[in-house]
Protein backbone atom coordinates (compact mmCIF):
# COMPACT_ATOMS: atom_id res chain seq x y z
CA UNK A 1 0.00 0.00 0.00
CA UNK A 2 1.12 3.34 -0.86
CA UNK A 3 0.92 6.03 1.71
CA UNK A 4 3.30 9.59 3.04
CA UNK A 5 5.16 10.12 5.89
CA UNK A 6 3.21 13.13 7.94
CA UNK A 7 5.55 12.38 11.23
CA UNK A 8 8.49 10.65 12.28
CA UNK A 9 9.37 10.41 16.24
CA UNK A 10 12.36 7.99 18.01
CA UNK A 11 12.47 5.17 15.20
CA UNK A 12 8.84 5.43 14.61
CA UNK A 13 7.44 6.62 11.29
CA UNK A 14 3.24 7.42 11.08
CA UNK A 15 2.39 6.89 7.64
CA UNK A 16 -0.91 8.29 6.07
CA UNK A 17 -2.97 5.98 3.58
CA UNK A 18 -5.68 8.10 2.11
CA UNK A 19 -9.25 6.20 2.71
CA UNK A 20 -7.30 3.68 5.38
CA UNK A 21 -5.73 5.95 8.11
CA UNK A 22 -2.66 6.46 10.04
CA UNK A 23 -0.35 3.76 10.28
CA UNK A 24 2.44 3.18 12.95
CA UNK A 25 5.63 2.01 11.02
CA UNK A 26 9.21 0.70 11.06
CA UNK A 27 11.60 1.42 8.73
CA UNK A 28 12.37 -2.30 7.98
CA UNK A 29 12.94 -2.69 3.98
CA UNK A 30 15.91 -3.06 1.64
CA UNK A 31 16.29 0.83 1.40
CA UNK A 32 18.12 0.91 4.49
CA UNK A 33 21.29 -0.90 3.48
CA UNK A 34 21.30 2.24 1.25
CA UNK A 35 21.50 4.38 4.29
CA UNK A 36 18.63 6.69 3.35
CA UNK A 37 16.90 7.96 5.83
CA UNK A 38 12.60 7.79 5.64
CA UNK A 39 11.94 11.68 5.80
CA UNK A 40 8.54 13.48 6.58
CA UNK A 41 7.46 14.20 3.30
CA UNK A 42 8.65 10.79 1.98
CA UNK A 43 6.05 8.71 0.02
CA UNK A 44 6.34 5.03 0.68
CA UNK A 45 5.44 1.93 0.04
CA UNK A 46 3.55 0.20 3.60
CA UNK A 47 3.37 -3.66 4.37
CA UNK A 48 0.67 -3.45 6.64
CA UNK A 49 1.76 -5.74 9.78
CA UNK A 50 -1.41 -5.47 12.31
CA UNK A 51 -4.52 -3.92 10.46
CA UNK A 52 -6.45 -3.35 13.42
CA UNK A 53 -3.48 -2.29 15.58
CA UNK A 54 -2.60 -0.11 12.69
CA UNK A 55 0.98 -1.45 12.58
CA UNK A 56 2.96 -1.30 9.36
CA UNK A 57 6.55 -1.57 7.90
CA UNK A 58 8.09 0.80 5.38
CA UNK A 59 8.90 -1.69 2.69
CA UNK A 60 10.45 1.37 0.01
CA UNK A 61 10.60 4.80 -0.27
CA UNK A 62 9.69 6.06 -3.69
CA UNK A 63 11.58 8.54 -5.64
CA UNK A 64 11.96 11.97 -4.09
CA UNK A 65 11.05 15.46 -6.16
CA UNK A 66 14.00 16.78 -3.79
CA UNK A 67 14.88 16.67 -0.17
CA UNK A 68 15.62 19.45 2.09
CA UNK A 69 18.65 19.59 4.87
CA UNK A 70 17.15 21.97 6.81
CA UNK A 71 14.45 21.22 7.89
CA UNK A 72 14.64 17.91 7.06
CA UNK A 73 11.63 16.83 4.73
CA UNK A 74 11.82 15.46 1.44
CA UNK A 75 8.92 16.22 -1.30
CA UNK A 76 8.40 20.45 -1.06
CA UNK A 77 7.02 22.99 -3.80
CA UNK A 78 7.51 26.13 -1.65
CA UNK A 79 7.87 27.58 1.74
CA UNK A 80 5.94 30.16 3.59
CA UNK A 81 7.73 32.12 6.17
CA UNK A 82 5.45 33.38 8.85
CA UNK A 83 6.24 36.32 10.92
CA UNK A 84 4.01 39.11 12.89
CA UNK A 85 4.04 43.21 11.80
CA UNK A 86 3.83 43.45 15.69
CA UNK A 87 3.58 41.21 19.01
CA UNK A 88 6.49 40.34 18.87
CA UNK A 89 7.44 42.97 16.09
CA UNK A 90 9.40 41.24 13.12
CA UNK A 91 13.51 40.07 13.30
CA UNK A 92 14.45 40.83 9.52
CA UNK A 93 17.55 39.17 10.50
CA UNK A 94 15.77 35.85 11.21
CA UNK A 95 13.84 36.51 7.98
CA UNK A 96 16.44 36.88 5.80
CA UNK A 97 17.97 34.25 7.25
CA UNK A 98 14.91 31.83 6.54
CA UNK A 99 15.03 33.19 3.35
CA UNK A 100 18.79 32.77 2.16
CA UNK A 101 18.49 29.16 3.71
CA UNK A 102 15.53 28.59 1.02
CA UNK A 103 17.39 30.28 -1.37
CA UNK A 104 20.18 27.91 -1.12
CA UNK A 105 18.38 24.69 -0.80
CA UNK A 106 16.27 25.89 -4.41
CA UNK A 107 12.77 26.68 -2.80
CA UNK A 108 10.69 29.38 -3.50
CA UNK A 109 9.18 31.11 -0.68
CA UNK A 110 6.46 33.40 0.09
CA UNK A 111 6.47 35.67 2.78
CA UNK A 112 3.47 36.12 5.25
CA UNK A 113 2.88 38.76 7.32
CA UNK A 114 0.44 38.06 10.12
CA UNK A 115 -1.31 40.29 12.61
CA UNK A 116 -2.24 43.34 10.57
CA UNK A 117 -5.35 43.74 12.52
CA UNK A 118 -3.00 45.45 15.37
CA UNK A 119 -0.42 46.51 12.53
CA UNK A 120 0.71 49.81 11.56
CA UNK A 121 0.33 50.97 8.20
CA UNK A 122 3.41 52.59 7.76
CA UNK A 123 5.26 50.11 8.62
CA UNK A 124 3.44 47.48 6.73
CA UNK A 125 4.11 49.10 3.59
CA UNK A 126 7.66 49.53 4.78
CA UNK A 127 7.75 45.74 4.91
CA UNK A 128 5.69 45.33 1.75
CA UNK A 129 8.49 47.63 0.05
CA UNK A 130 11.80 45.58 1.32
CA UNK A 131 10.76 42.19 0.49
CA UNK A 132 8.80 43.22 -2.90
CA UNK A 133 11.75 45.23 -4.02
CA UNK A 134 14.07 41.58 -3.37
CA UNK A 135 11.53 39.67 -5.93
CA UNK A 136 9.28 37.82 -3.10
CA UNK A 137 5.55 37.60 -2.69
CA UNK A 138 4.55 39.51 0.47
CA UNK A 139 1.16 38.34 1.46
CA UNK A 140 -0.84 40.20 4.39
CA UNK A 141 -2.85 38.39 7.34
CA UNK A 142 -4.82 38.10 10.03
CA UNK A 143 -5.19 35.07 11.30
CA UNK A 144 -7.55 35.25 13.81
CA UNK A 145 -9.76 37.84 11.78
CA UNK A 146 -9.18 35.40 8.91
CA UNK A 147 -8.47 38.35 6.63
CA UNK A 148 -6.19 37.13 3.91
CA UNK A 149 -6.93 33.30 4.49
CA UNK A 150 -8.59 32.73 1.33
CA UNK A 151 -6.01 34.12 -0.57
CA UNK A 152 -3.07 32.14 1.26
CA UNK A 153 -5.15 28.92 0.86
CA UNK A 154 -5.21 29.80 -3.07
CA UNK A 155 -1.52 29.97 -2.80
CA UNK A 156 -0.74 26.91 -0.93
CA UNK A 157 -3.30 24.88 -3.12
CA UNK A 158 -2.08 21.39 -4.48
CA UNK A 159 1.18 21.91 -3.25
CA UNK A 160 3.56 20.95 -0.54
CA UNK A 161 4.28 23.60 1.45
CA UNK A 162 6.65 24.23 4.43
CA UNK A 163 5.34 25.97 6.99
CA UNK A 164 8.37 28.46 9.44
CA UNK A 165 8.27 31.38 11.62
CA UNK A 166 9.31 32.15 14.87
CA UNK A 167 7.03 31.42 17.81
CA UNK A 168 4.08 33.64 19.02
CA UNK A 169 3.73 35.03 14.86
CA UNK A 170 0.22 32.73 14.69
CA UNK A 171 1.51 29.95 13.28
CA UNK A 172 -1.09 27.78 15.03
CA UNK A 173 -3.72 30.30 14.47
CA UNK A 174 -3.41 30.12 10.52
CA UNK A 175 -2.95 26.33 10.49
CA UNK A 176 -6.08 26.03 12.25
CA UNK A 177 -7.85 28.63 10.74
CA UNK A 178 -6.42 26.79 7.09
CA UNK A 179 -7.50 23.41 7.80
CA UNK A 180 -10.88 24.59 9.39
CA UNK A 181 -12.78 23.66 6.67
CA UNK A 182 -11.00 19.89 5.73
CA UNK A 183 -11.63 19.19 8.98
CA UNK A 184 -15.15 19.52 9.45
CA UNK A 185 -15.49 17.44 6.06
CA UNK A 186 -12.76 14.45 7.03
CA UNK A 187 -12.19 14.44 10.75
CA UNK A 188 -8.09 16.08 11.10
CA UNK A 189 -5.91 13.63 10.62
CA UNK A 190 -3.44 15.15 12.67
CA UNK A 191 -5.61 14.90 15.77
CA UNK A 192 -5.08 11.51 16.05
CA UNK A 193 -1.39 11.76 16.65
CA UNK A 194 -1.87 13.96 19.61
CA UNK A 195 -0.12 17.17 18.05
CA UNK A 196 -0.27 19.69 21.25
CA UNK A 197 0.24 23.52 20.73
CA UNK A 198 3.55 24.82 20.93
CA UNK A 199 5.14 20.91 20.77
CA UNK A 200 6.49 21.78 16.96
CA UNK A 201 10.23 19.74 17.92
CA UNK A 202 9.41 17.58 14.89
CA UNK A 203 8.41 18.10 11.47
CA UNK A 204 4.83 17.15 10.25
CA UNK A 205 2.52 17.58 7.74
CA UNK A 206 -1.11 18.71 7.34
CA UNK A 207 -3.47 18.35 5.05
CA UNK A 208 -5.44 21.62 4.00
CA UNK A 209 -7.27 19.61 1.23
CA UNK A 210 -6.82 16.18 -0.24
CA UNK A 211 -3.86 17.43 -2.59
CA UNK A 212 -2.15 20.17 -0.52
CA UNK A 213 -0.27 19.69 2.32
CA UNK A 214 1.81 22.05 4.49
CA UNK A 215 4.83 20.91 6.72
CA UNK A 216 4.87 22.29 10.12
CA UNK A 217 8.67 22.54 11.04
CA UNK A 218 10.38 23.32 13.89
CA UNK A 219 12.20 26.91 14.36
CA UNK A 220 15.87 27.12 12.83
CA UNK A 221 18.53 30.28 12.60
CA UNK A 222 21.24 28.67 11.83
CA UNK A 223 23.00 29.13 8.77
CA UNK A 224 25.25 25.93 8.93
CA UNK A 225 23.97 23.96 5.90
CA UNK A 226 26.84 22.02 4.11
CA UNK A 227 27.95 23.80 1.02
CA UNK A 228 27.23 27.14 2.57
CA UNK A 229 29.87 29.77 2.23
CA UNK A 230 30.04 33.22 2.23
CA UNK A 231 31.20 33.57 -1.45
CA UNK A 232 27.72 32.21 -2.07
CA UNK A 233 25.81 34.13 0.20
CA UNK A 234 25.20 36.94 -2.75
CA UNK A 235 23.54 34.53 -4.48
CA UNK A 236 21.01 33.56 -2.30
CA UNK A 237 19.99 37.00 -2.16
CA UNK A 238 17.95 36.97 -5.93
CA UNK A 239 17.89 40.97 -5.90
CA UNK A 240 22.38 41.34 -6.11
CA UNK A 241 23.24 39.44 -8.63
CA UNK A 242 21.67 41.50 -10.92
CA UNK A 243 24.21 44.37 -10.39
CA UNK A 244 27.27 42.17 -10.13
CA UNK A 245 28.44 42.53 -13.71
CA UNK A 246 28.72 45.99 -12.76
CA UNK A 247 31.42 45.57 -10.20
CA UNK A 248 35.39 46.50 -11.07
CA UNK A 249 36.71 43.41 -9.18
CA UNK A 250 35.82 40.01 -10.37
CA UNK A 251 35.09 37.87 -6.77
CA UNK A 252 33.58 41.40 -5.23
CA UNK A 253 32.40 40.72 -1.71
CA UNK A 254 30.16 44.19 -2.14
CA UNK A 255 31.64 44.73 0.72
CA UNK A 256 34.41 47.37 1.17
CA UNK A 257 35.54 47.26 -2.79
CA UNK A 258 35.17 50.31 -4.26
CA UNK A 259 32.95 50.65 -7.70
CA UNK A 260 30.84 47.89 -6.64
CA UNK A 261 27.49 47.38 -8.39
CA UNK A 262 25.69 46.69 -5.49
CA UNK A 263 26.62 49.13 -3.59
CA UNK A 264 25.54 51.16 -6.17
CA UNK A 265 21.82 49.97 -6.23
CA UNK A 266 22.40 50.33 -2.81
CA UNK A 267 22.90 54.10 -3.14
CA UNK A 268 19.63 54.11 -5.81
CA UNK A 269 17.58 52.73 -3.65
CA UNK A 270 16.85 49.86 -5.92
CA UNK A 271 17.98 47.39 -3.12
CA UNK A 272 16.44 47.97 0.25
CA UNK A 273 18.81 48.69 2.76
CA UNK A 274 17.70 46.43 5.32
CA UNK A 275 18.48 43.82 3.51
CA UNK A 276 21.81 44.89 2.24
CA UNK A 277 22.93 45.59 6.41
CA UNK A 278 21.92 41.28 6.82
CA UNK A 279 24.18 40.64 4.13
CA UNK A 280 26.70 42.08 5.46
CA UNK A 281 26.04 40.72 9.15
CA UNK A 282 25.52 36.95 7.51
CA UNK A 283 28.22 37.38 5.28
CA UNK A 284 30.81 38.44 8.15
CA UNK A 285 28.79 35.56 10.56
CA UNK A 286 30.00 33.17 7.91
CA UNK A 287 33.57 34.02 6.92
CA UNK A 288 33.73 34.02 11.04
CA UNK A 289 32.32 30.10 10.96
CA UNK A 290 34.75 29.31 8.57
CA UNK A 291 37.71 30.72 10.37
CA UNK A 292 36.55 28.60 12.94
CA UNK A 293 36.74 25.87 11.13
CA UNK A 294 40.54 25.98 10.69
P1 LIG B 1 2.54 30.36 17.08
O1 LIG B 1 3.43 30.26 18.28
O2 LIG B 1 3.27 30.99 15.94
O3 LIG B 1 1.89 29.08 16.69
O4 LIG B 1 1.40 31.44 17.46
P2 LIG B 1 -0.08 31.20 17.98
O5 LIG B 1 -0.99 30.81 16.87
O6 LIG B 1 -0.07 30.34 19.19
O7 LIG B 1 -0.46 32.71 18.38
C1 LIG B 1 0.24 33.44 19.37
C2 LIG B 1 -0.68 34.53 19.93
O8 LIG B 1 -0.98 35.47 18.90
C3 LIG B 1 -2.02 33.97 20.41
O9 LIG B 1 -2.39 34.69 21.58
C4 LIG B 1 -2.96 34.28 19.26
O10 LIG B 1 -4.30 34.45 19.68
C5 LIG B 1 -2.38 35.58 18.73
N1 LIG B 1 -2.69 35.77 17.30
C6 LIG B 1 -2.56 34.87 16.29
N2 LIG B 1 -2.94 35.40 15.12
C7 LIG B 1 -3.31 36.68 15.37
C8 LIG B 1 -3.79 37.75 14.55
O11 LIG B 1 -3.98 37.65 13.34
N3 LIG B 1 -4.03 38.94 15.20
C9 LIG B 1 -3.86 39.10 16.56
N4 LIG B 1 -4.13 40.30 17.08
N5 LIG B 1 -3.41 38.10 17.33
C10 LIG B 1 -3.15 36.91 16.77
Amino acid sequence: MQGKIIKGIAGFYYVYVENKGIYECKAKGKFRNKSIKPLVGDNVMVDIIDEEKKKGNISEILERKNQLIRPAVANVDQAMIVFAVKKPNPNLNLLDRFLVMMEFQNIETIICFNKTDIGDDDYMNQLQTIYQKAGYKVMFASATEEQGVDEIKKMLKGKSTVFAGPSGVGKSSMLNALTKDYKMETGAISEKIGRGKHTTRHSEIFNIDSNSYVFDTPGFSSLFVPGMTKEKLQYCFPEMPQYEPECRFTGCAHINEPDCGIKNALEQGKIARERYENYVLLYKELEQLEKNKY
